[in-house]
């Protein structure tokens, strides 16, 4: 008799155990941070092409590494070539988009890019354009600032 209460017991506990942690782990999956996480790589995925209003620095990738890295870059001999150094970044409805917050995106080359790539060295610039997130290149409709 002893024995058989003992064994129940032991039983319940595992089950207790059991539900306590299925529990867990499903409230760690709901939490507000990993369903937005989770929602800008969707973003990511899906949206090859985002329309943005974008805002960074003018960086030149050369003189940064170069300087950040030791990077053999040759500036003086090849020129600058800049990228944007994304500080923020909005969609079309002004929702900012947080995922490319850091991104150093590449500029397609055309004419509205071009004095952009060779020159405004480190100048801070608001684009409007449209990043095609998987090739982190921008297309530049229009130079805000
Ligand atoms: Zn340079």
């Amino acid at each position: 008799m002893k024995h058989k209460i003992f064994l129940t017991t032991k039983l319940l506990l595992t089950l207790i155990l059991f539900l306590v942690l299925t529990v867990t782990t499903y409230s760690q999956d709901a939490s507000i941070d990993k369903v937005e996480i989770k929602k800008d790589n969707q973003e990511i995925a899906v949206n090859d092409v985002v329309s943005v209003m974008v805002e960074g620095t003018n960086i030149c990738l050369g003189c940064t590494l170069k300087h950040d890295k030791g990077a053999s870059a040759q500036c003086k001999i090849y020129g600058h070539r800049h990228t944007l150094k994304v500080e923020k970044a909005y969609d079309g409805n002004g929702e900012e988009l947080n995922y490319m917050a850091g991104w150093i995106l590449h500029y397609l080359e055309n004419d509205n890019s071009e004095e952009y790539i060779t020159g405004h060295h480190n100048d801070e610039l608001k684009i409007k354009g449209k990043v095609y997130t998987n090739a982190r290149t921008l297309e530049v409709e229009e130079v805000k600032s």
